[in-house]
This record gives C-alpha cells, structure tokens and sequence, in this order.
C-alpha cells in the first residue's frame, strides 16, 4: 500500500504554480531566469526557466553516454559501452544518469541554490531532473502501479552541513520529483561524519574521506526493502558520494535496485 499522503496525484507541475502562496511569490519575486537573474517577459521563457541567451547555452547529454556513469563519449558509438573513467571501477549503483551537463548558466543555477540560499531555484532545477527520467531504462517506474516498486531517497547531509546551508539541496529536489512521479519520497539515509569538502580531492581520497559516512534511517528497510530506488543528488562527478549510499541502501536496507538521477554531470 502506498501513503497517499506522500503520493499526491501524479502528473505535472501544474499544482506547484496553483498555491496561492506560489502565487504570491510571483508577485514579490518575478519570474526570473534561473542562472544570471534578468526578468523574464516572455510566458515562454518562464516555462523554460532560463532567459534565451542562458537556454541557449545548457548542454544536453546526448547519445552515445557510458552505460554505468553516463559520462557523454564523442563518436558514433551505438551499442553501451563502459567508459574508461568507469573500466577499472565497480559502483554500487546499476546506473547514473543526468539530462544535462553541469557547465555554464546551469552550473551557475546550482551554485546559486546551493551556496546563494536561492532556494526558490529548486523547482527550475527538479524540472532539468526531471528530464532524465525520460531514460528507456526507466520505462518501469512510468507503470501505473510503480509506486508501490519504486521510490526517490536523497543524498543526505550531515545535520551541521544542513544548518550551515539551510536546507539539503538534494531532498528540495528528491521531494519535487517525487511529486511529478508520484513516487514516494524516502529521506531514509543519514549522513553521520561530518566530512571535509570533496570538491579538492581525487576519487581515491574522496572515498576514503567517505568511508562510513553514511547510515539508514530507524524505519530504512521498513520501507527499501525490494524497492528500487531513485537516488538523488545535484551534481554527480566522480560518482562517490553516490557510490557510497548505494552500497548502504543495498546492503543494509537491501534496496532491488539503485538508480543515481542528478540534476546535471560534472
Ligand atoms: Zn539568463
Ligand atoms: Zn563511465
């Protein structure tokens, strides 16, 4: 059986701009482009998220990707291959997958929400998340009775790192595709090491700063088990974070499947 409480109607953003108090900020805060703020005019724009100049520089992830960490490979490459970032590597997770590439006004669009407290930039950013779901390997999870199969878990943050920033990124986002999906929403994994920043380090160091970080919550294999899971994250890189709350979601809480979706690839 499935929460209804946490499956509102599938289909769409439309509800999200109906709340009056949504409503409300429209009028406080006009709708403005996602990456370099200029107001947008045109009804177009606003779906779009971005003014035209910045929309003309987000970089798709196009055919052919590496079939584990979605890394994009130039060449006319049809069947799936493994890239050589991923070759001498196992990951926990069966695969990764962004819409987009994380350079120029979507870059900026994270940076924004993230470390500029733009927290109203979330719905633009869970709507490129959105697009990866598009994948042919995910066709299962569009099945009317998915819900009760698949779910959306967010990376988590350490409590700390959360108040620092104010909110968990990933869970803004997890929460929002949970909604359009109408799948769960599952913010069951802890983060309990407060870690240094990764951004400096190299796969080999970021795993080892990683190293048990990361633990199920009390009600976890209540509510993983056999599922498969939509694991959420901003930026996937080197795919360690990542890597490293699969391997607690199918080894502790015994998840089916573990699926990394993310906003946009580093
Ligand atoms: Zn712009
Ligand atoms: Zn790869």
């Amino acid at each position: 059986m499935t929460n209804p409480r946490q499956n509102p109607t599938a289909g769409g953003w439309g509800h999200l701009l109906q709340k009056p108090l949504h409503a409300l900020l429209d009028l406080i805060y006009p709708l403005r482009c996602a990456a370099c703020a200029v107001r947008l005019t045109d009804s177009g724009d606003a779906r779009t998220d971005f003014c035209p100049g910045c929309a003309a520089e987000l970089v798709p992830v196009k055919l052919p990707f590496c079939d584990t960490c979605g890394e994009p490979f130039a060449g006319g490459m049809t069947a799936p291959f493994k890239c050589p970032n991923c070759a001498g590597l196992r990951f926990d997770f069966d695969f990764a997958i962004s819409a987009w590439l994380s350079t120029g006004p979507l870059r900026q669009a994270i940076h924004r929400f993230k470390y500029q407290r733009c927290l109203h930039l979330r719905a633009a950013l869970a709507r490129r998340l959105h697009d990866a779901v598009a994948d042919s390997r995910l066709v299962e999870m569009h099945a009317p009775d998915a819900a009760e199969r698949w779910c959306v878990v967010p990376v988590p943050l350490h409590s700390r790192r959360r108040r620092e920033r104010g909110f968990n990124q990933s869970a803004e986002l997890a929460r929002l595709l949970a909604r359009a999906t109408g799948l769960p929403f599952r913010d069951l994994l802890r983060r309990s090491r407060y870690t240094t920043a990764q951004a400096r380090l190299d796969r080999k160091e970021r795993l080892a700063n990683l190293a048990g970080a990361f633990r199920p919550a009390r009600q976890a294999v209540r509510h993983l088990q056999g599922k498969n899971v939509l694991l959420i994250d901003d930026v996937f890189t080197t795919g360690s974070t990542t890597h490293e709350c699969a391997a607690v979601l199918k080894k502790s809480t015994h998840a089916a499947k573990v699926i990394v979706l993310t906003v946009a690839r580093g």
